[in-house]
């Protein structure tokens, strides 16, 4: 399965769709940006980010009403694809802040840059690390469109929905320019060097 699904990437990108399209293999196919500082730096350096976000989702979703949703990318800031690229595990200070949105009745939301193929594999990645999805927005196969354009999209067809997106959380700019959120939060990335 995991064989096919890398086979049938790479074959997307022989053909010339995009780079990125396994996105944990950005980083190697990027020309190399800065380097990634150690683990424990990194999550500590996201912790910064992600208290200063609990403390508005506390007051933000403090009267329950409406349909509130929070946005969040996947890797390198659900999911610690760079520093575990095998085994992905959460990264703990957003799963937390994740619970915290859910507990205060806000739906959570994923936008990634990862493509449309790799959907059931994605999907298994953060509910096995316990996040919960009420959606996942992914880059149509094939499709080129620039990063913040497919996400500023997703964004819309959440709000479309009749979500209001108290939060969007990234640690690419491409993750949160573009509007539809009413606060964002921006982790690290090092220019460049965590996708
Ligand atoms: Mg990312």
């Amino acid at each position: 399965m995991q064989i096919t699904l890398r086979l049938v990437a790479l074959r997307l990108a022989a053909i010339g769709t995009a780079a990125g399209l396994l996105t944990m293999g950005a980083g190697a196919a990027n020309a190399a940006p800065a380097a990634a500082p150690s683990e424990a730096t990194w999550l500590s350096d996201v912790t910064a980010v992600t208290d200063q976000a609990s403390a508005y989702l506390q007051q933000r979703l403090s009267t329950p009403g409406g349909k509130t949703a929070i946005v969040l990318d996947i890797d390198n800031t659900s999911l610690e694809t760079h520093y575990h690229p095998f085994t992905m595990p959460a990264v703990p200070p957003t799963l937390a802040l994740v619970e915290l949105a859910k507990s205060k009745g806000a739906s959570v939301f994923f936008v990634t840059d990862r493509f449309e193929v790799l959907r059931t594999p994605t999907k298994s990645s953060l509910t096995g690390v316990g996040y919960p999805v009420d959606g996942l927005s992914m880059r149509p196969n094939f499709n080129t469109d620039p990063v913040q354009v497919n996400k500023t999209n997703a964004r819309a067809a959440i709000e479309a929905q009749g979500y209001t997106i108290v939060a969007n959380i990234g640690n690419n700019t491409t993750d949160l320019d573009g509007g539809h959120a009413e606060r964002t939060f921006k982790l690290p990335d090092y220019d460049g060097a965590l996708s």
